[in-house]
């Protein structure tokens, strides 16, 4: 008989949004009538820019004609396409990032969670608490923790709680950690960090050995000039640090599938041996071996992002959902309600009322107003008492999910 990966028996068994979709659909069914707004999972809903899907079509006439028909491309992306990212991403910014060391995929999710697969089985691995939870489960999976408590921690990984207390930037832990996840602007709780705050988790992870893997997914939420948007802008990171990016949320690639992972040349690892390796060469096999590179045509609508009209579109697009989280951020403060992020982010991160558990807000909300959210509990233990927001929606339904909120939460 087969046997199996036991590690998968150890996940929760009630993941976070299978469970929001049964209590929804639960109350669906009670409810026929009632018209149901979802801010609650972090999916865009505004059309792909036109940019984008201009260099898609024609990369579609390129594949049906011999002379500009692509077979399989370079697992790694295609150079034009990561020339472009180097430039315009990173050397624009002041990070010597060059072409060569972006590695182009279908996802930060999968990326993110495929990057364990260079790394050792020992290390002691930190996440923040919440955090996003493919980090956790992908650990799980690949047998780097113990079994879940009550409070949903896993044995081996290493919390760092982040509320309103710290501004939802973890304290540098008191102990030795070899990986650590940092996600900013944060999902869930919409925080940021700033380059003082990620200069200390620069010179921790130098002075450690250890290496920052660094989720920046939202960075085309940042507003704010003095925010970093890279990891790399900070002195000492192309030596610790392995960034993610994603074409998810800033051109709306959800169901697109595109994305990028940075593995500066300069970073190592330890062997079993002692010796030093670069992980750059490990991921570059990994890579090569495990993954067959992202369609052209994708790929192509990609390289429109950076296009001047492709900027000015994702530019729009991102404004739109920023407008919807400021809308979201003054209402529910209208409402009494005390709430973080959704300034340089898509999230809103709210404390619920009267001391509610995460899970009978959403209840509450749900019944009363026919909204759905993220219960924070989903998140980490830590997320317990709040609740997330998304912006990602329409602005007919964040007026209306907002009206509905006033009228029923204000005091
Ligand atoms: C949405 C999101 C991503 C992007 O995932 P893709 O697989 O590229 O769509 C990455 N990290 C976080 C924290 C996210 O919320």
């Amino acid at each position: 008989m087969a046997t199996i990966n036991d590690s998968y028996l150890k996940l929760k068994a009630g993941y976070l949004f299978p469970e929001i979709a049964r209590r929804v659909n639960a109350f669906a069914q009670a409810n026929p009538d009632a018209s149901i707004i979802k801010l609650g999972i972090g999916d865009v809903t505004e059309p792909l820019p036109e940019a984008c899907r201009t260099a898609m079509i024609k990369a579609v006439e390129d594949m049906g004609d011999r002379s500009s028909f692509k077979g399989y491309g370079p697992e790694q992306g295609y150079s034009w396409l990561r020339e472009k990212i180097a430039t315009q991403d990173f050397q624009a910014r002041g990070c010597e990032i060059e072409p060569g060391e972006i590695f182009i995929s279908d996802g930060s999710k999968c990326d993110t969670g495929n990057i364990l697969d260079i790394f050792g089985s020992n290390n002691t691995i930190a996440v923040t608490d919440p955090v996003y939870p493919v980090y956790v489960d992908t650990n799980v999976m690949a047998g780097n923790t113990g079994p879940v408590n009550d409070a949903g921690e896993f044995e081996g990984l290493v919390y760092l709680p982040i509320s309103a207390a710290n501004n939802f930037t973890a304290a540098i832990p008191s102990q030795k950690v070899d990986l650590i996840y940092l996600c900013f602007p944060n999902n869930p709780t919409g925080a940021t960090a700033s380059k003082d705050y990620l200069k200390t988790w620069v010179d921790y992870a130098n002075s450690h050995g250890s290496i920052i893997l660094f989720d920046a997914a939202y960075e085309a939420f940042i507003t704010d000039p003095d925010l970093p948007h890279s990891i790399y802008e900070i002195e000492g990171a192309k030596n610790c640090a392995i960034e993610f990016r994603s074409f998810s949320k800033n051109a709306g690639f959800t169901g697109t599938r595109c994305a990028l992972t940075v593995v500066p040349k300069t970073l190592t690892g330890k062997a079993a041996d002692g010796s030093d390796v670069e992980l750059w060469k490990l991921w570059n096999r990994r890579q090569s071996t495990k993954f067959n590179g992202v369609s052209y045509i994708v790929q192509r609508g990609a390289e429109a992002v950076y296009s001047e009209a492709g900027q000015a579109q994702v530019k729009a697009l991102v404004s739109f959902y920023l407008e919807n989280a400021t809308i979201i951020r003054e209402q529910l403060t209208k409402a009494g309600l005390t709430v973080y992020g959704g300034i340089n982010a898509p999230y809103i991160w709210l404390k619920t009322p009267n001391e509610l558990s995460s899970w009978d807000f959403f209840d509450k909300l749900l019944q009363t107003t026919n909204i759905v959210g993220t219960p924070g509990s989903g998140f980490g233990a830590a997320g317990e008492g709040y609740f997330r927001i998304s912006a990602f929606n329409s602005r007919d339904n964040v007026n209306e999910a907002m009206k509905r909120i006033l009228e029923k939460f204000k005091v």
